[in-house]
């Protein structure tokens, strides 16, 4: 396995990286789940952000700064809902992962931090959303210098077994 590839259970929230990324949606204004945590643990001013971005569509992604919270940076993509797979879900949680990336490189970036993007109320079958994610971060990486570090942060148990299982198994 790649070795500039980590794996962390916890709060996203908590970490000091160049950039954490943010399961966000389409308005970009906030939201339930890791999307509220940021924006709590950010403060308003992030929300202040956001609302000058004018949205983002499904399987693109946007950057701010992460004000109150540890991480320097804030890539805010947007998963797509899980409609039962034949609504071109699997390429728009791919561009995600590769959007989230080629913003961090251009950035000029060195450490980022994704959550499972899509696979809480979004619905995405977790181990699938889990296989696409180390695919994409994968090619990415090969092909790029920047980042050099990719933190995987899964906050549940489920993630952190299919995680465990792709990095170790
Ligand atoms: P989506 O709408 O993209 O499905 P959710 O926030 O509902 O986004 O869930 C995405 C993932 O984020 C889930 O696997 C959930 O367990 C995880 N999650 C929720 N809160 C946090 C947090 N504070 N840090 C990291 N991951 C989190």
């Amino acid at each position: 396995m790649n070795s500039r590839i980590e794996l962390i259970q916890g709060d996203i929230t908590t970490l000091e990286v160049d950039a954490i990324v943010n399961a966000a949606n389409n308005s970009l204004l906030g939201g339930s789940g890791v999307d509220g945590a940021i924006h709590h643990a950010a403060g308003p001013q992030l929300l202040d952000a956001c609302r000058k971005l004018n949205g983002c569509p499904t399987g693109d992604a946007k950057i701010t700064p992460a004000f109150n919270l540890p991480a320097r940076f804030v890539i805010h993509t947007v998963g797509p809902v899980w409609h039962g797979g034949n609504h071109n879900e699997p390429e728009l949680l791919a561009s995600c992962y590769r959007k989230s990336l080629s913003i961090a490189r251009d950035h000029n970036l060195r450490t980022i931090a994704f959550p499972n993007i899509s696979t809480g109320v979004y619905r995405f079958p977790k181990e699938q959303a889990a296989k696409t994610a180390f695919r994409e971060v994968n090619s990415f990486l090969e092909e790029n210098e920047l980042p050099v570090k990719v933190f995987f942060v899964v906050f549940d148990t489920e993630n952190l077994n299919i995680y465990r299982n792709l990095l170790y198994g």
